[in-house]
């Protein structure tokens, strides 16, 4: 070429010593072979040269470790699909040509294995990799030659479709490989089926960089999780400033704890037969600096997800224990005031539970009894064992335990006969609709039956009208909590209430005075 011809004119001109030059040869036996020529000059360094040596190395060895090393460079060593740095590039080069060329097009799938770290952490990393390895070769071929599936790493790959962005042509490509990793995998004697969530970007010429394409891609992805794994999600722009309010809320909780942005409003449970308060659940509130008081349904589920409502909680039954402690001290028709305070899941997993309550009651002066803990259906399936640890240590310290929200969860029955709860409250749900249908009242008649013989007092959660608090007195049920007496209060509220023995009767009166 142009660069040797250079080359030897600088040579034979005595501008330079030697040259070199690598080049392929095909051999006559039709094989390939790589050689390195060296040429030099012989002569005095003076006068040009009319003497050259040259030297053929046959290098093809170290041509091949080159290869080698730069396709590893370039792949997954444990799948051998293309690695993130070769996707990368992919990407870079889709977008570049997407600004040169406006009719070009092409998506990007970002697929993430579900469950993959449960199977893995059950079967063994060996039968984990199996799973990994059968997963790419299964997307590599389903993609055409000039897609890209690649693996990003752990159980988390990417397609790239070349010159598609159509729907109709993406969303069978995904339902194509959703199918592809669900049929069954025959890994060490096994048959295993996995699933996949896959998060849908279309490229464009709104995107500079490659990697902010993946983020959108993981944003959808995780979004498909959300909508219950094994299916797909386009991105959409407002997912990413749901993310960043997300991380601000995250950030902002963190804060709160240091900073005691948080209060305990209290709603009374009353008994339907005399007005009087038995008993208060103790409910969190924000009072967020910027956005006022917030309900726990805003946040709640963000400090679950961050460990934050360990902390929470605890202060949170602090708060409460101390506050009902000296009310009952305070006021005589609250001598034997019961608190309900909610637990999470995170707390329920709390090895030292049992023995934090026991200082926390020495410390507030709380009689155990009078401290009752609420579990939802859900918290009961999932760590059925805790639950059962738990309660056994809390008959030592006399603190009650009441399953929340009934009926909304997994709704069995049976749960109530594996646990031995003292309270059961009845969700909201079922309270609302009674008038409305048939249906809820004999539910609610039927829990209360057996919950009576089971000797769990009953609460009926929620109850606005007068019309639904005679309709749970017809059904037997003692206790409701429900905004028709009061929705939460705060503490001093709350006191106000307690100066009197029974605050709602008037509330009761109305209420039998109505014609059935
Ligand atoms: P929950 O434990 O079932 O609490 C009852 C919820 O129903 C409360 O909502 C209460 O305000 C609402 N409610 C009571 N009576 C009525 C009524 O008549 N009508 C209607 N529409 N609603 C009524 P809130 O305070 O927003 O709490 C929501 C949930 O957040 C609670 O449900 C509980 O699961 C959770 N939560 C509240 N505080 C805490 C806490 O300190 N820690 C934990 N881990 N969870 C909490
Ligand atoms: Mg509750
Ligand atoms: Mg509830």
């Amino acid at each position: 070429g142009a660069e040797t011809r250079r080359m030897f004119q600088s040579l034979l001109s005595g501008d330079a010593p030697s040259l070199g030059f690598e080049n392929r040869y095909v051999r006559r036996d039709g094989s390939l072979i790589w050689v390195q020529v060296t040429v030099s000059a012989i002569g005095d360094g003076q006068s040009s040269a009319d003497v050259f040596a040259s030297l053929v190395t046959d290098i093809s060895d170290r041509k091949r470790t080159e290869d080698r090393l730069r396709y590893n460079a370039m792949h997954d060593p444990l799948t051998d699909l293309p690695n993130r740095d070769l996707l990368m590039l992919r990407l870079e080069m889709a977008l570049q040509r997407i600004q040169q060329q406006p009719n070009y097009t092409f998506t990007v799938l970002f697929l993430d294995l579900d469950r993959f770290k449960f199977i893995n952490d059950t079967l063994g990393h060996l039968v984990g990799d199996q799973l990994l390895i059968e997963t790419a070769q299964r997307l590599s071929s389903l993609v055409r030659p000039v897609d890209l599936a690649a693996r990003l790493g752990g159980d988390e790959f990417v397609v790239l479709l070349d010159g598609l962005s159509d729907w109709s042509q993406v969303k069978p490509q995904a339902e194509n490989l959703l199918a592809a990793i669900k049929s069954p995998m025959r890994v060490a004697e096994r048959e295993i089926s996995l699933t996949a969530s896959i998060g849908i970007v279309v490229g464009s010429s709104t995107y500079t960089k490659a990697t902010d394409l993946l983020r959108d891609a993981d944003i959808a992805m995780y979004r498909a999780k959300e909508k219950g794994r094994n299916g797909y999600a386009r991105f959409q722009s407002k997912y990413l400033q749901q993310l960043i309010d997300r991380l601000q809320l995250e950030q902002d909780l963190q804060r709160a704890i240091a900073d005691n942005q948080f209060v305990v409003v209290y709603q009374p449970v009353v008994e339907l037969m005399t007005g009087a308060i038995v008993g208060v659940e103790a409910l969190v509130r924000w009072q967020h600096p910027q956005k006022g008081l917030l309900s726990p349904g805003s946040f709640i589920g963000v400090a679950e997800a961050t460990g934050l409502i360990v902390p929470l909680d605890r202060w949170v039954l602090r708060t409460a224990c101390a506050q009902v402690a000296q009310w009952q001290h305070t006021y005589p028709s609250a001598q034997s005031l019961r608190v309900s305070v909610n637990l999470s899941a995170k707390q329920l997993a709390d090895p030292t539970l049992a023995e934090v309550l026991e200082t926390l009651l020495e410390e507030t002066g709380l009689p155990g009894h009078s401290l009752t803990l609420e579990l939802t259906e859900s918290l009961l399936v999932d760590n059925s064992k805790q639950v059962l640890q738990l309660m056994a240590q809390l008959r030592r310290l006399s603190v009650k335990l009441a399953i929340d929200d009934f009926g909304t969860g997994y709704s069995s029955l049976s749960y109530l006969h594996q646990f031995p709860f003292n309270a059961l409250k009845i969700d909201q749900t079922f309270i609302t609709h009674m008038d409305t249908g048939t249906v809820n009242a004999d539910i609610v008649e039927t829990i209360v039956a057996l919950s009576d013989r089971l000797h769990l007092t009953t609460i009926a959660e929620g109850g606005e009208s007068a019309r639904e608090i005679q309709k749970l007195r017809q059904l037997g049920c003692e206790l409701s909590q429900g905004y028709y007496f009061s929705p939460p209060v705060t503490a001093d509220e709350m006191a106000q209430f307690l100066k009197h023995s029974a605050p709602f009767l008037d509330k009761i009166m109305n209420e039998i005075l109505i014609v059935p």
